[in-house]
């Protein structure tokens, strides 16, 4: 395709895919100096109750930072470490942190709050997941209780009988379960009924889909927490954005709501800040 416009554009496409190699091979070196140099941080986003709007937990969002290449975002960093297989040290890290952080805030006195973790194909696929992540969460002296991991639908559906098994490994120790970015792939419900997890967090699209196609939008995603709330998964969306949405979404009863209308990712200091005012406030 690209010979088609003659000789010019072969070469401007084989540059431009210099280019994006070259990249690909700086944020791969950029990886492999992160964690020692300290590049990484967390970042946490809140979830609130729909129904009364109280705090409901965290997310954490892993930010990188690098001196030369920026701050890059884990759309461009993740899949790098994945084809790497750099995720699983990084992925390590993450839960690493992530339990040093709740220490942290409990060490303050800040109220107890589940923190959500995301976890990506290639960590799913180690066989000792499970495992190793007990370790690190025992080792920091975290209750597996406070902590939630999140699988995307399209991962937790390529092999779904692995992943119940995993997730069951998972459950048995205390760990609870999301399901993320539920509606843009293609679910068995069969497993999605096997899975028997605690959450199933609606996607961005659909949130927005609240605004954009008024009724048809709501439909889809009314359908999903009908289904939820049947097989007895509390549901959480996305990128709630506009007063529209969350009042629709409160409409609908949704379990849980999380975006930048109600919080951004913030700041270990800054999510503790919101524990602090949450525990003074009634
Ligand atoms: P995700 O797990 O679906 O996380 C939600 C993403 O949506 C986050 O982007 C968050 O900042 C963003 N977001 C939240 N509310 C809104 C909103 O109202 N509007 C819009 N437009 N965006 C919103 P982020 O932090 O860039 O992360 C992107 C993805 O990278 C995450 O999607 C997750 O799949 C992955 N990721 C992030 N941290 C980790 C990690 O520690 N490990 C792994 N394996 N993946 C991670
Ligand atoms: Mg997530
Ligand atoms: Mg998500
Ligand atoms: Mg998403």
């Amino acid at each position: 395709e690209a010979k088609r416009g003659g000789r010019s554009t072969y070469r401007f496409f084989e540059a431009s895919m210099n280019e994006a190699a070259t990249r690909t091979l700086r944020i791969q070196n950029a990886l492999h100096e992160a964690l020692d140099a300290g590049y990484f941080s967390l970042c946490f986003q809140p979830k609130f109750r729909g129904e009364n709007g109280e705090l409901a937990g965290a997310e954490a969002l892993l930010r990188l930072d690098h001196p030369e290449l920026g701050a890059l975002t884990p759309l461009e960093f993740i899949p790098v470490a994945e084809r790497s297989g750099q995720i699983v040290e990084i992925g390590n890290w993450v839960v690493r942190e992530t339990c040093r952080q709740i220490r942290r805030w409990e060490s303050a006195g800040l109220p107890a709050m589940k923190v959500a973790i995301n976890l990506s194909p290639r960590q799913l696929g180690q066989p000792d997941l499970v495992e190793s992540i007990l370790g690190i969460v025992r080792a920091e002296e975290v209750a597996c209780e406070r902590i939630m991991f999140e699988i995307t639908e399209t991962v937790a559906m390529q092999d779904a009988a692995r992943t119940t098994e995993t997730i069951r490994e998972f459950q048995k120790n205390g760990f609870e379960i999301a399901i993320d970015d539920f509606g843009t792939g293609y679910s068995s419900l069969a497993y999605l009924q096997r899975f028997r997890v605690k959450q199933l967090k609606i996607d961005r699209f659909f949130t927005n889909g609240l605004d954009e196609h008024g009724r048809e939008g709501g439909a889809i995603v009314s359908a999903i927490i009908a289904l939820a709330h049947s097989l007895e998964m509390d549901v959480v969306a996305e990128g709630v954005e506009t007063a529209s949405q969350l009042a629709k979404l409160k409409t609908m009863k949704c379990d849980e709501m999380q975006g930048f209308l109600l919080g951004k990712p913030l700041t270990p200091d800054a999510f503790g800040a919101l524990l602090q005012e949450r525990a003074l406030s009634p």
